[in-house]
């Protein structure tokens, strides 16, 4: 879905749009187990420096292998949103701070290249869906205290590990 963003931010708008996860390439590929619909809530705005801000929210619930004893769980992801568009890397640098920057020249760009950062963001805490409760039969790491989140990178290759791809 192709949006203008500044014209967006001007009047102010707020996008309810619901996209699949088939619709970003490196999400899906960072999730196990099939297509789910990602709900987005985005806010536009323009800031005091004539920036265009988008806050909101994205929503998804992927079926999550755990990766601790890898029964699959439905888990319900609401990633916040809290974006800045920017011109140049040195523009960036100094949004940093107090928002996500994507850096953005043209008029028209991509609702999935908007989001899609931050959507990968949201799936470190995936590693363990059912978190403290995990019963873990099978882990091997008894030392690891629960609130142990691993990075997305270590949790694909663990799952490809385990699915004996690796
Ligand atoms: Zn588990």
């Amino acid at each position: 879905m192709e949006l203008d963003p500044r014209d967006l931010a001007r009047s102010n708008s707020v996008i309810q749009q619901t996209l699949s996860s088939s619709d970003f390439p490196r999400l899906e590929a960072a999730l196990p187990a099939g297509r789910v619909p990602i709900v987005l809530c985005l806010k536009f705005s323009l800031d005091e420096n004539d920036r265009v801000r988008i806050e909101g929210t994205a929503e998804f619930t992927p079926a999550i292998e755990c990766h601790r004893c890898l029964r699959v769980v439905p888990t319900r992801v609401s990633q916040g949103l809290n974006i800045c568009i920017v011109r140049s890397g040195k523009e960036a640098d100094e949004v940093m701070e107090f928002a996500d920057p994507v850096i953005h020249a043209d008029r028209m760009m991509d609702i999935q290249a908007l989001v899609e950062d931050d959507l990968l963001l949201g799936l470190p805490r995936l590693a363990a869906p059912h978190g403290v409760e995990c019963s873990s039969p099978r882990s091997t790491e008894s030392g690891v205290r629960p609130d142990r989140q691993p990075d997305a990178l270590s949790t694909v290759l663990d799952l490809k590990e385990q699915m004996g791809l690796k």
